[in-house]
């Protein structure tokens, strides 16, 4: 063995090993009865600060096919459950961060790149304005139609968490650790190809003199590159809108993109006529997608924490629409500034 070979493999190992140790340093998990709540470090540490990506677990919510007692945490309006008992997920959601006196707000999810700033909202609030899109107090959300939509919002005023709903899409948290300002971004295919994230950071900018520096951002549970196949569509709408896009795939992306025909000698196939096999897909790795987004505008790499739970694989703990259909509940990804 040539000499040094073993003092190699151990320093390898033990890279590995403070990779691991860092990792699980990077999520802390917070358990209050049934309930367990996903938590950055990096977010936890900040004490003018609550937030929180939820988990499927300890709900009151009773999902076909799962036995009696054996509630869900669905934070979504969804057609099969009530809405008493979405408003009573939602309240033990917010008892265990403990952020009861907050009041949420929500919007109606559009898959857009429009970014809501609170503030102006609050502003028209004191003006005597109706508040007829803002939450209730005591954490109550609007009734669906009269939500905001939009698919980011950010906000400096303390008392109100922002909350964005997810069963695969990508939530994504944003606090200016030297504004002390926050936002929270829902980023599916759509809205990753319209650049919400970065738009949400340029809203910050604006609104309150973030800048991208100061900003830590966390990438929550979602459906991971394992998993979230895509068709041809995708592919070229990636491919039209980001010179990097070929990295975020696996799959036959260049040939997906182009539309070029896979085989031209498919009319020799052994398949019968209108009988052809499917067209090949492509998996996406949209929490890539948005990194590269955050890192371009100038987020540091170090204040970028993803997640590598995903949705699909892990259906014990999280919701996700594309394996469960209709049948799944929302997750929701919270985060607000404490009152002072
Ligand atoms: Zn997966």
């Amino acid at each position: 063995m040539a000499p040094g070979r073993n003092d190699q493999i151990s320093s390898i190992g033990g890279r590995a090993a403070i990779r691991r140790r860092r990792a699980s340093q990077a999520w802390a998990t917070l358990r209050s009865g049934e309930l367990q709540i996903i938590q950055a470090t990096a977010l936890a540490k900040l004490p003018w600060l609550v937030h929180g990506f939820s988990t499927r677990t300890g709900g009151k919510s009773r999902l076909e096919g799962l036995p009696d007692g054996q509630g869900v945490l669905n934070l979504g309006f969804t057609g099969w459950d009530t809405r008493e008992d979405v408003l009573a997920n939602r309240a033990k959601l917010l008892s265990a961060l403990p952020a009861e006196r907050m009041k949420l707000v929500t919007l109606r999810q559009i898959h857009s790149d429009v970014v809501h700033v609170l503030d102006a909202f609050l502003d028209g609030v004191q003006r005597g304005l109706p508040p007829a899109h803002l939450a209730a107090p005591g954490g109550l959300p609007p009734d669906p139609p009269s939500a905001l939509s939009g698919d980011a919002v950010i906000t400096r005023a303390s008392g109100w968490l922002l909350g964005v709903q997810t069963a695969d899409c990508v939530p994504i948290l944003m606090a200016d650790t030297k504004q002390h300002a926050v936002a929270a971004v829902h980023a599916g295919w759509r809205g990753t190809l319209r650049r919400i994230a970065a738009k949400t950071l340029g809203r910050m900018q604006m609104a309150f003199g973030t800048r991208p520096e100061d900003v830590v951002t966390v990438l929550g549970p979602a459906i991971g590159r394992c998993c979230y196949e895509v068709g041809p569509e995708v592919a070229q709408a990636y491919a039209g809108q980001f010179a990097q896009a070929r990295e975020w795939f696996d799959g036959p992306f260049d040939q997906l993109a182009t539309g070029e025909e896979p085989n031209p000698l498919k009319w020799l196939s052994m398949a019968p006529p209108g009988h052809d096999p499917p067209p090949p897909r492509v998996r996406l790795d949209l929490r890539a997608a948005n990194r590269w987004q955050l890192l371009d505008a100038g987020v540091k790499a170090s204040n970028i924490i993803s997640s590598e739970l995903c949705t699909s694989c892990r259906t014990d703990l999280l919701f996700s629409y594309r394996r469960e259909h209709a049948r799944t509940g929302r997750l929701m990804a919270i985060i607000g500034l404490r009152e002072k």
